[in-house]
């Protein structure tokens, strides 16, 4: 008699000790938004190596019926959500209820995760794999020494000492390549921030969570900037410097000191890419900057809808025309236009917000849209943000904006300018 085989999907849940278990007996569940949905095999990727799981302390996990209801599943258990390495775009959010009074999760990108026939898989699309960019290139050995030879070559530079810190402890990658002197290197510019975004990786402003980065604490002069950025762009293997990091706060409000720093950097290095990730905030200041020698910006974005953009950005003193005005000014100039897709399965997916989103990127003139997924407590966000229609799901909102932006790249990373445009 043929055999057939049947693919058993188990739920992957955690134990209060920390350790991780996998129960039979349940129809897994994930979310889309607040809408509960059985998981299907064609949502799922395999958990890629540099993933991790999570336990949500608070949460536990839901499962749901043949007609769709959430069913509670029996016993202490904890919800479990992979966290995904760049690269990857989640496509559904877990199943999860919250207990009352439970607290805010910390800054993560939780995803639904699941075992599918022997093997863990998680709700994702791989979105990019630019080389400049994978695991096996960082924490290398010799980053002490190299860091070392910095602090030689640019004694008194504040900016060596943030990055050294940012390289070595924090394992940011852009500032290890600074001291590598290849790829992309990091210019962090500001303390300030003239938004206040509840997902901000640098400053949690009602301290309910940690920031998973301190924010810079000094104001680096165009001198250090300089400095930082010619000691990177005469490595070999360098193409690249880039205002607006994760430690920091918007790049653009530092305009005279930044404007400064760009024209010097661009008369020591004529071929090189000078980036800037904004919030797109101050269209007369990046003009300056594109006069002075800026040819790459990157603006994030989590929505071009005012309602939902002003609730997560708590945007002071600008608004969506300047964010658009950016991207126009870029692109009007020759230069590269990115915008980084703050995505979150339930907004990035409504039918209203892709049309939105796709208008946009037609008025800024963008390559190439990058696809993030949104770090930051799923319920939270939900309850801070405006109802919203059902979405589409976040699968069929990539194709979607692809169908919509022909000739538009999708990915994840920046490349440099002669690469991209
Ligand atoms: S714009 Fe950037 S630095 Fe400013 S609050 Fe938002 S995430 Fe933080």
């Amino acid at each position: 008699m043929e055999h057939i085989h049947t693919p058993v999907m188990r739920l992957v849940v955690g134990r209060p000790d920390g350790s991780i278990e996998l129960l039979n007996g349940y129809r897994a569940a994930a979310r889309n938004g607040r809408r509960l949905m059985a998981v299907s095999p064609a949502e799922l990727l395999p958990l890629p190596d540099s993933a991790t799981l999570a336990q949500l302390p608070g949460r536990r996990p839901l499962a749901i019926d043949s007609s769709g209801a959430g069913v509670e599943v029996e016993g202490d258990w904890l919800a479990v959500a992979a966290v995904l390495p760049v690269g990857h775009l989640r496509t559904l959010l877990p199943a999860t209820v919250r207990d009352p009074g439970a607290r805010r999760l910390p800054l993560f990108g939780y995803t639904a995760v699941v075992e599918h026939d022997g093997d863990l898989m998680c709700a994702a699309l791989g979105t990019d794999s630019f080389d400049w960019w994978r695991p096996a290139h960082y924490a290398r050995a010799d980053l002490p020494m190299a860091v070392d030879a910095a602090r030689q070559a640019l004694p008194g530079n504040r900016l060596v000492e943030h990055l050294a810190t940012c390289a070595l402890e924090n394992r940011c990658y852009t500032a290890q390549n600074t001291f590598h002197r290849r790829y992309e290197g990091a210019l962090p510019a500001s303390p300030a921030c003239n938004a206040d975004c509840l997902g901000c990786i640098s400053l949690q402003t009602d301290g309910e969570v940690p920031a998973p980065q301190d924010r810079m604490r000094f104001a680096p002069t165009a001198d250090e900037l300089v400095e930082v950025a010619d000691w990177h762009l005469t490595g070999d293997d360098a193409a690249m410097v880039s205002f607006g990091q994760g430690c920091e706060g918007e790049a653009l409000t530092r305009d005279d000191t930044l404007v400064e720093a760009t024209r010097r950097i661009r008369e020591l290095h004529p071929g090189a890419t000078i980036h800037i990730n904004t919030n797109g905030s101050k269209p007369h200041i990046l003009e300056r900057l594109i006069d002075a020698g800026l040819n790459s910006v990157r603006i994030s974005a989590i929505s071009f809808s005012d309602a939902v953009f002003r609730r997560y950005y708590r945007p002071i003193g600008y608004g969506l025309d300047d964010v658009v005005a950016c991207g126009a000014l870029m692109r009007a100039h020759g230069g590269q236009v990115c915008l980084n897709l703050l995505t979150f399965p339930g907004v990035t997916d409504v039918v209203e917000e892709i049309e939105a989103t796709a208008a946009a990127c037609h008025s800024m003139g963008v390559h190439q849209v990058q696809w993030r997924s949104l770090n930051v407590d799923h319920d939270w966000l939900l309850d801070v943000l405006p109802e919203l229609p059902t979405g589409i799901g976040m699968r069929a909102a990539h194709s979607r904006l692809r169908d919509l932006l022909p000739g538009v790249a999708h990915g994840n990373f920046t490349r440099p300018v002669a690469a991209a445009v």
